[in-house]
């Protein structure tokens, strides 16, 4: 049994305060916070073990390269993919989405084409698809969603044709938090041979991710919503679309040999990988995953629940509050409108408080058009939250009521 209050101990800065309070963080869907053996990885990394890796002959680098190649094995693993060249590092998921829009995008898409996204996404998985779209003369298609916050499946099934080239689609919502049926988006569109690209950003932290399972053709996700250091990230792809799909950024590391007359790449994943890579990032991510792994998924999931239960609870409670997104199977991530209170001052108010929330459009603007709201607050768990956080919340909203009534 994990006692996850103890596990706040391991976050040093929910020890600090926001305004003279003590911090209640719930953004973790923005970034989570870290604990300190991640911090410490990463120090321990910059004060002993620091060299350039796959270029020095000298032992440190070659320990750097090792422990670097060990957690693409850990990442590897950890996914369930079938091979460590299937792990390519970059920044984050914006990177990861952009990479294949650009790469598989710009090598496949022609004028008349179609690429499937829906309305849930974040701008990440949709601006880089409008700009490889725009390019190509291809035509984004777009999943409606649910009064309910869900992807309208039989829409989807309407949608898909002979134009489908490709589907983009996040395993689950940053703003609804609706956790969408992957499995069966692949089905379908596996049956008509158009490859699917997973945004994970949001599920990865918070769900068992399995890609074989899945049989997803991308999966995309960033370090620092998982309890890892900001800067890194990782796209999983299959490997014979990897290896058929054109280098992104040119440069170190990704070449076999260079000529003015020509030049030969590298095999996957060095050809993505262009440059010094953020050695440290890659890291401190490992020994999240470490972190995680201690505490095991399942319990994680079982305490997250928890907790959006509880909230989406005593939230309904409070009158005028209208919560955004009522799906089946959803993370703990609840989005809220208040009669009368710009989501802005909520936020302010709640600060104010020593609440940390995001207020806003999330970085999904068709989706608040969706709901006609110009923005929500929106609360999000990690696995550090507490009830007694939960009752803060609510509190400080009431606070908020009284204040601007
Ligand atoms: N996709 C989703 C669903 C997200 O929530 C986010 C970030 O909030 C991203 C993509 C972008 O992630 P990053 O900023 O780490 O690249």
């Amino acid at each position: 049994m994990i006692n996850f209050q103890l596990l706040r101990d391991d976050f040093p800065i929910l020890q600090r305060t926001n305004r003279d309070r003590p911090l209640i963080y719930l953004d973790s869907s923005a970034s989570s916070q870290k604990p300190q053996a991640v911090i410490d990885a990463i120090t321990h990394y910059h004060a002993n073990e620091h060299a350039n890796i796959h270029r020095g002959v000298y032992e440190l680098s070659e320990r750097a390269s090792i422990r670097h190649e060990n957690v693409r094995e850990k990442i590897k693993s950890y996914i369930n993919a079938k091979h460590s060249r299937e792990i390519i590092f970059v920044r984050g998921t914006t990177e990861a989405i952009n990479l294949v829009a650009q790469t598989y995008g710009r090598s496949h898409f022609k004028a008349g084409d179609e690429i499937i996204i829906s309305m849930m996404e974040h701008h990440s998985n949709l601006v880089p698809w409008q700009m490889i779209a725009k390019e190509a003369g291809a035509v984004l298609r777009v999943i409606p969603v649910t009064e309910a916050g869900e992807l309208d499946l039989a829409e989807l099934q309407k949608l898909i044709s002979p134009r489908s080239k490709f589907i983009a689609i996040a395993h689950a919502s940053n703003v609804l938090g609706t956790i969408n049926p992957i499995k069966e988006i692949v089905k379908l569109a596996h049956a008509q041979k158009i490859p699917v690209l997973v945004d994970g950003a949001q599920a990865f932290p918070h769900q068992t991710v399995d890609v074989q399972d899945l049989d997803c053709d991308f999966y995309a996700f960033s370090s620092h919503k998982a309890y890892g250091p900001t800067g890194i990230g990782v796209l999983f792809g299959k490997t014979q679309l990897l290896e058929n799909m054109p280098p992104y950024h040119g440069g170190g590391g990704m070449i076999a040999s260079v000529r003015f007359a020509n030049t030969t790449y590298a095999p996957v994943p060095q050809k993505f990988e262009a440059g010094t890579p953020d050695m440290a990032g890659v890291v401190g991510f490992g020994a999240a995953l470490d972190y995680l792994q201690n505490i095991g998924m399942n319990n994680i999931i079982a305490h997250e629940k928890k907790l959006l239960d509880y909230a989406s609870e005593k939230l309904s409670e409070i009158s005028g509050l209208r919560i955004i997104g009522h799906a089946q199977h959803k993370l703990g991530v609840i989005s809220f409108v208040l009669t009368g209170i710009h989501p802005h001052d909520i936020g302010t108010v709640l600060d104010h408080e020593g609440i940390a929330v995001r207020a806003g459009h999330h970085c999904a603007m068709p989706l608040m058009e969706r709901f006609q709201v110009p923005a929500t607050v929106r609360v999000s768990f990690g696995l550090y939250n507490t009830h007694e956080e939960i009752d803060a919340l609510v509190s400080a909203i009431h606070l908020a009521k009284r204040l601007f009534a």
